[in-house]
């Protein structure tokens, strides 16, 4: 036996060494194939991308809403766009319709009617940033006399301002022709105190 491991021991070596290379071959392809099936594992994660942008694409069929404008037309000419509203009667109208003075706009009509009266201010209502209602009820009243007694007048704002306080303060002036002062006057003060104490 001694004798014949004597004899081949360079061969058995050889087959040794050949074996553990087998092995050594064959726990490597077992570790590439273990290493291969954690990517695989690890690869659904991946698609999750697209899946996403898919999601922002179903949105993709909701309209969102047209803008809404509005087109006023001139209350003299409804093919004509208009450009601004009258002072005294607050129709709208188109640039041949509508005067400018003293950058206060009026009707043809009510351009002559403000040029041909004598006008008086009687309010001086002062409104802030933080009270900007407390001269609504001079415009309220303004059209009410105008759609219910056909009295004409109009509504002058006039900005100024604060320094102090840095903010802008507004004096809202009701301005009625003469002859309307003391009916008028006395009409605004019901008016008043019935809107205030709405
Ligand atoms: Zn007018
Ligand atoms: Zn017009």
């Amino acid at each position: 036996m001694n004798q014949f491991i004597q004899e081949n021991s360079i061969a058995i070596i050889g087959v040794l060494f050949f074996i553990i290379f087998l092995m050594m071959g064959g726990m490597i392809f077992i570790l590439y194939k273990l290493l291969l099936a954690n990517k695989q594992v690890s690869a659904p994660v991946a698609p999750i991308e697209p899946q996403v942008v898919q999601s922002t694409d179903k949105f993709a069929h909701i309209k969102r809403p047209e803008k809404i404008v509005e087109k006023f037309h001139c209350h003299n000419h409804p093919e004509q766009e208009s450009v601004g509203s009258c002072l005294i009667c607050e129709d709208v109208f188109c640039e041949n319709c509508l005067v400018e003075h003293e950058s206060m706009h009026f009707c043809r009509d009510h351009f002559r009617l403000f040029a041909n009266s004598k006008w008086k201010q009687i309010t001086d209502v002062r409104t802030t940033p933080d009270t900007p209602e407390e001269g609504l009820f001079i415009y309220n009243f303004k059209r009410d006399m105008w759609k219910e007694k056909a009295i004409p007048s109009f509504v002058i704002t006039h900005y100024k301002i604060n320094v102090e306080e840095d903010y802008i303060e507004s004096f809202i002036q009701l301005n009625v022709r003469e002859e309307d002062v003391d009916e008028l006057s006395k009409e605004l003060e019901k008016f008043k105190h019935l809107e205030l104490s709405h």
